[in-house]
C-alpha cells in the first residue's frame, strides 16, 4: 500500500488513525496521519511539520530572552460530531500533551458520545472581566460610589469603549468591603479572551473615575474580583470567558458495548467522587479531569496556559435515566480565544486551522465555536474516565498507554 492509499483509507474509517503504526514505521506513521488531517480539514500543517518559530515575530510579543523552544508532542483525538449553537460539524480535537493515555481516553469517549448522536453544547454566558479596586476615606463616601456608578454607567462604557474596536463593555457590578470598592467590569472581547483589551479600557474607566468623582482613589487595576488565573467562586457565580455546557444521552446498549457498564453504577460514582468528595475536599472543581483536556487544547491553540486554571473549575452532572446514561458538563468560566495572545504563533494558528477556526463572518463565533468545540471534548473526557473508574480499569489502561519506564 503506497502512502496515498493509507491515507485515503484512513479517511473512509478503514483502518483506525491509531492503527497506522501497524503499516508503517513511527515516524512515517505521524506525517501520514498529519497528511489525514490536511486532507480532512482541507489545511496546510506545513509549521506544525517542521516545528520551526519564526522568532522575529514572536518576539517581545509572545516572549522576551529567547532562548529556544520545547516541544509538547501533538496528538489528535476524535473526530468529535458537535451539536452546539456555533459550532455545527465533525471535528478532529487537538491535544498537545505529554500524559499518556489521554489522547486515547478521550477518543473513546468520543465513540459513544458519537454513537449517541454527538454532543450538544452551548455558549450560555459571554464576557471577559476585570475588576480595579478602589479606596475612600469613609465606608460612606464608598456607598455612594455605587450609586454614582450606577448613575453613569453608560457614560462610562463609552469611555471604556473608545479604547478598542472590536470589544464593548456589557456591565459594571461593585462590591463593597469597607472604605473599599471593587468594580468587576465585564465585557464582550469578540473572537480575543480580551485580557489586555479589557486592562486598557478599565484602565480608562478608572482615569475617569479618579477624575470625576471625588475622594475615588485606584489602588489597582486588578484587585483579584476578575478573577484572572486563580480558582474563585466570583467567576463561577458571574462569569468569565465562556459560560459553557455540553451535554448528551447515552443509550444502555452504547454503554455496555463502548465501556462495559451500566448508567446507575456511572451515576453512584459521579454523585460520590465528583460532588461529595470534592466538596469534602473543600474544591470547586466538582468533575473527574476538566484540566486534563482544557490544559491539551490551550497549549495546541496557544491560549494563556495559567488559565487553565479558571477554565477547568466546573461541575459534571450525570443522570440515570432507565439505563440510559445522561451526562452533562458545565464550564462557567472558560477563557478561550481564536485572535490575539499566543493564537497568532503559525503552528497555533494551524491547529486552529483544523477545527476550522480561522476565518469567520461574525465578531466571536470564532472563540464561541471554540468554546463549544472544547466542552464537547471535555464531555467526552469525564464520559470516558468515570466508565473506566466504574468498569475498575483505570490502573489497566495506564499500565498499556500511560508509561515510561525507561529515562
Ligand atoms: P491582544 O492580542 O492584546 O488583543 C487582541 C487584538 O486583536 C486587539 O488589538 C483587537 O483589536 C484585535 N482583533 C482583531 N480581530 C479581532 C476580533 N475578531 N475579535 C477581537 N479582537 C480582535 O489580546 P487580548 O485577548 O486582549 O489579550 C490576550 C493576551 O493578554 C494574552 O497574550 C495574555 O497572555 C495576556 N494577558 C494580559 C493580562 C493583562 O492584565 N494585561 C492578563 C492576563 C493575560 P482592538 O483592540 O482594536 O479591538
Amino acid at each position: 500500500m503506497n502512502d496515498n492509499e493509507l491515507i485515503q483509507k484512513v479517511l473512509k474509517d478503514e483502518i483506525s488513525l491509531h492503527k497506522i503504526e501497524e503499516y508503517v514505521t513511527p515516524e512515517k506513521a505521524v506525517s501520514i496521519r498529519r497528511n489525514v488531517i490536511e486532507e480532512y480539514a482541507k489545511v496546510s500543517l506545513e509549521g506544525i511539520a517542521n516545528s520551526t518559530v519564526e522568532y522575529d515575530k514572536i518576539l517581545n510579543k509572545n516572549i522576551e530572552n529567547i532562548i529556544g523552544t520545547i516541544s509538547i508532542p501533538l496528538g489528535v483525538a476524535g473526530p468529535i460530531k458537535v451539536n452546539g449553537d456555533t459550532a455545527k460539524g465533525i471535528f478532529y480535537l487537538p491535544i498537545a500533551t505529554t500524559e499518556g493515555a489521554l489522547v486515547a481516553s478521550i477518543s473513546r469517549g468520543i465513540k459513544a458520545v458519537n454513537e449517541s448522536g454527538g454532543a450538544m453544547a452551548h455558549v450560555y454566558r459571554d464576557g471577559m472581566a476585570r475588576a480595579p479596586v478602589f479606596e475612600f476615606d469613609t465606608s460612606e463616601k464608598a456607598v455612594e460610589f455605587t450609586k454614582w456608578i450606577e448613575k453613569n454607567q453608560d457614560k462610562l462604557s463609552n469611555y471604556a469603549n473608545k479604547t478598542t474596536t472590536h470589544g464593548k463593555v456589557k456591565s459594571m457590578s461593585c462590591f463593597i468591603l469597607g472604605n473599599n470598592v471593587w468594580l468587576r467590569v465585564l465585557m464582550d472581547t469578540g473572537d480575543a479572551m480580551g485580557m489586555n483589551m479589557l486592562t486598557l479600557a478599565s484602565e480608562a474607566i478608572a482615569e475617569y473615575i479618579e477624575q470625576n468623582f471625588n475622594g475615588a482613589s485606584l489602588v489597582a487595576i486588578s484587585g483579584n474580583m476578575c478573577s484572572d488565573k486563580k480558582e474563585s467562586f466570583v467567576n463561577e457565580l458571574f462569569g468569565r470567558g465562556k459560560g459553557v455546557v455540553a451535554d448528551c444521552l447515552i443509550n444502555k446498549k452504547i454503554l455496555e458495548k463502548v465501556f462495559g457498564v451500566q448508567a446507575e453504577k456511572v451515576n453512584n460514582l459521579n454523585i460520590k467522587k465528583n460532588l461529595l468528595g470534592s466538596s469534602m475536599a473543600g474544591s470547586s472543581k466538582h468533575n473527574a479531569h476538566f484540566a486534563n483536556v482544557i490544559a491539551g487544547i490551550f497549549a495546541a491553540t496557544g491560549q494563556d496556559l495559567a488559565q487553565v486554571v479558571e477554565s477547568s473549575s466546573g461541575y459534571t452532572w450525570t443522570e440515570n435515566r432507565g439505563g440510559d446514561l445522561y451526562i452533562s458538563v458545565t464550564l462557567p468560566s472558560l477563557e478561550v480565544a481564536t485572535v490575539g495572545g499566543g493564537t497568532s504563533i503559525k503552528q497555533q494558528k494551524e491547529v486552529l486551522s483544523i477545527m476550522g477556526l480561522n476565518s469567520n463572518n461574525n465578531l466571536g463565533d470564532g472563540a464561541k465555536k471554540l468554546a463549544e468545540i472544547t466542552a464537547a471534548g471535555v464531555l467526552a473526557g469525564e464520559l470516558n474516565l468515570l466508565c473506566a473508574l466504574a468498569k475498575k480499569e483505570l490502573g489497566a489502561a495506564h499500565k498499556k498507554l500511560g508509561r515510561n519506564k525507561s529515562n
